[in-house]
């Protein structure tokens, strides 16, 4: 009797391996796939930029926006870059994307000028391979060339993973484009790997704080109590501070009152065209 129940839970055990490998398979699969048609995604022009408007906190003026990708492939659903950046990542097909959104996001910035809308500043997320890459600093460059952007008014999101085991480089390059005239953000500040003594030698000039933090404001004590010492942190060592994700009238009063400078959220929009951009730029000129 106890061979039997043996031999059950091999088989069991077995059939279970069976079930995910396969599941492993299909996975592998489908990121092969996704990886094979983005890579003519760009040359097939199914990549866009949305836009998301970022806000003073205490006026509500706008000051800027990022911009964040999207993949619509033909005759398909538009494909989030929560899905395929990270596909992306695995190879330098993300050079060629990130070199792409660069491009783009500051000719659009021009086009917003030429209609009669100076942001101060639109932000582009950056991906810590693509940031490594020996030819980002004159990726960013030629970006700025081709549209006649002035370098100041592009900020460049890096998460802290960028600086993970790379300290030394990623000072060093974070300069150079300082130097230019370029900001940068931390971005989802707090949800990856800090180290405070990486941060307080990184030349950023903003910390976004991560989306999970306000989510559950006022809800979760421990979260506001975090929003509040990042705030006083950043407060002391000189760097100015985004929520991201703020959805609600409360959340964003609790921003206010922590003397937060800046906020981003479907409270106020969701990330919208270009075109989107300037009539909600309008609108609020007239409010
Ligand atoms: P992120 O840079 O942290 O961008 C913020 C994400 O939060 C965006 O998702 C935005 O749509 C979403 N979001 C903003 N406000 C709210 C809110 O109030 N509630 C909720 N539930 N969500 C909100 P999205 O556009 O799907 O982008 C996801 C991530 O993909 C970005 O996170 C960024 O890490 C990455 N990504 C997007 N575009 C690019 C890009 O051009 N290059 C690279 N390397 N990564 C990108
Ligand atoms: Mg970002
Ligand atoms: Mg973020
Ligand atoms: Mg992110």
């Amino acid at each position: 009797q106890a061979d039997t129940a043996m031999y059950q839970a091999k088989s069991a055990g077995r059939k279970t391996l069976m079930f995910f490998d396969m599941d492993m398979q299909k996975q592998a699969d489908k990121r092969l796939t996704i990886h094979n048609a983005l890579r003519s995604a760009i040359e097939k022009n199914e990549l866009l930029l949305h836009f998301q408007p970022q806000h003073m906190v205490k006026t509500g003026e706008i000051v800027g926006v990022e911009a964040l990708v999207r993949w619509q492939p033909e005759g398909k659903m538009m494909i989030s870059p929560v899905e395929f950046i990270p596909i992306a990542e695995e190879s330098d097909l993300i050079i060629e994307i990130g070199y792409w959104v660069l491009v783009e996001a500051c000719k659009q910035y021009m086009v917003w000028v030429k209609q009669g809308i100076q942001l101060p500043q639109i932000a582009v997320n950056v991906s810590a391979k693509q940031f490594h890459h020996v030819d980002f600093v004159e990726q960013v460059e030629e970006a700025l060339h081709l549209s006649g952007m002035e370098p100041s008014y592009l900020n460049l999101e890096i998460t802290e993973s960028v600086v993970l085991g790379h300290a030394e480089e990623t000072i060093r390059k974070m300069a150079q484009l300082k130097e230019k005239g370029i900001s940068f953000s931390v971005d989802d500040f707090g949800a990856g790997y800090s180290s405070l003594s990486y941060l307080k030698r990184l030349p950023a000039d903003e910390l976004k704080i991560d989306r999970s933090f306000i989510r559950d404001i006022p809800r979760d004590a421990s979260d506001m109590a975090i929003v509040e010492a990042v705030l006083a942190l950043a407060k002391h060592m000189g760097f100015s501070v985004t929520a991201e994700g703020v959805e609600t009238r409360q959340q964003l009063e609790f921003l206010q009152k922590q003397e937060c400078n800046f906020y981003q959220g479907y409270f106020a929009s969701k990330p919208i065209t270009g075109d989107a951009i300037v009539r909600y730029v309008k609108r609020l000129k007239t409010i």
